[in-house]
């Protein structure tokens, strides 16, 4: 990947500056932030520019509103939020674009914010050929563009590739896209070794490519969670009622395959606290794997054995990326695994880079995110990117140095 345009090479000073951050928080019905991570994140980049003289226009997306305009999808009380955290007014546009905003936007002075509202009220924000104008419009409100948004990164959308066409040479990664880049791609092309890959979660789909990309890098695999029961079906190891992609059976044993070729070892969950039903109340009782899971039942947690086991193999690693639950953790019963594992990488002396929305979650309700070494804001954008190497909205930047 060439080297792109940082926003501390970008010139700002008595500059209107565009910029793409992920502000997709969760809001409850009374309107309230219940995390305010995402902003947080969002900070160095934005007082950067403003202390540097910039005037910063803001724009994201929050939820998913469909092309249409609904007030509970409105940006406002990230506007708000963001007031109290800089200490300072963030003016909120009735809109992301049309003439009322364009004014406004000029009117910024240096060191002033706005905040546009939600893109995707448009549906050329998704569908950028549906209407080419609305990236030309956003364009239109200032002299530069900045991406922070690295969890967005993966999609090709106006506000993310599009707009930043009309910047040649203008067109600056933020300091939290910056970051991801630099910990991903060194995990990718110079990790330290031994690199060892724990995934997890439900969805083999999702998962199945940046796996196979991964093959080219790790030093050792392991995979449990959901997605651990594909892999065992294929081996021929009765599942019971567990979750599985049967579609993916032949990729799952592919990849086995490979490991298996390349020498590179991996270890799949070898027992499992299994469940009647998808229940948090359901009947429980740990398996060992190897035996197989009984009709009727399912594997909703790493067992005591696996946690173990994991941890072991874990300590030998000098890179760990983990990406996906252990178990069905949002049921208290069944998030053990998912917890002791968090708090296993807490204490461990490798790189640890931690992705997937899930996974995060877990972390922080574990209280140990100050004690992993990077925690990717990506969940989609970071298995692509593990899978790519890039994503359309790295691409889309100005290369550095600039070419005059
Ligand atoms: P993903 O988006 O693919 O990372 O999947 C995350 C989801 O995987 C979480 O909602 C977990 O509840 C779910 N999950 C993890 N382990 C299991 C399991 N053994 N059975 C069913 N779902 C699981």
């Amino acid at each position: 990947m060439t080297k792109k345009l940082s926003l501390s090479n970008l010139p700002v000073k008595g500059c209107h500056v565009l910029m793409r951050v992920d502000f997709n928080v969760p809001i409850d019905k009374r309107g309230v932030i219940t995390d305010d991570t995402r902003i947080v994140q969002s900070l160095p980049s934005i007082k950067n520019i403003l202390e540097r003289g910039g005037s910063l226009i803001l724009m994201s997306h929050l939820g998913r509103p469909k092309g249409k305009v609904e007030a509970a999808y409105s940006l406002a009380p990230c506007a708000a939020l963001l007031s109290q955290l800089l200490s300072k007014p963030v003016m909120m546009a009735p809109d992301c674009i049309g003439p009322k905003v364009r004014d406004t936007a000029a009117q910024l002075k240096p060191g002033e914010v706005m905040m546009l509202e939600n893109l995707r009220f448009y549906p050329a924000e998704e569908e950028p050929v549906k209407d080419p104008s609305f990236a030309k419009e956003l364009a239109s409100l200032a002299d530069c563009y900045v991406d922070d948004a690295f969890g967005s990164a993966h999609r090709s959308h106006s506000s993310i590739v599009d707009v930043a066409s009309y910047f040649p040479g203008k067109s600056a990664a933020g300091f939290l896209m910056e970051k991801e880049i630099k910990v991903l791609g060194e995990m990718l092309h110079a990790p330290k070794r031994p690199f060892y890959a724990l995934l997890g979660g439900a969805k083999v789909s999702t998962k199945i490519e940046p796996l196979q990309a991964l093959l080219s890098v790790v030093d050792g695999l392991l995979i449990g969670g959901g997605m651990a029961y594909t892999f065992l079906k294929a081996k021929g190891i009765a599942i019971g009622n567990s979750l599985v992609e049967p579609t993916y059976l032949e990729a799952a044993k592919a990849i086995m395959e490979t490991c298996q070729k390349k020498n590179i070892p991996y270890w799949l969950s070898e027992d499992a606290l299994i469940a009647q039903s998808f229940s948090n109340d359901a009947a429980t009782q740990t398996c060992l794997l190897a035996q197989g899971i009984p009709d009727g039942w399912q594997g909703m947690d790493i067992g005591p054995k696996t946690i173990l086991k994991f941890t072991e193999v874990l300590k030998q690693a000098a890179t760990i990326l983990w990406n996906g639950p252990l178990g069905v953790f949002e049921f208290p019963n069944f998030s053990q695994g998912t917890y002791a594992i968090a708090n296993a990488l807490a204490d461990m002396d490798a790189v640890t880079i931690v992705g997937g929305g899930d996974s995060l979650a877990a972390i922080e309700a574990a209280g140990v995110s100050s004690k992993i070494s990077h925690l990717s804001t990506g969940g989609g954008a970071t298995l692509e990117f593990i899978q790519y190497g890039t994503l359309p909205g790295i691409e889309a930047l100005s290369d550095f140095p600039v070419k005059k």
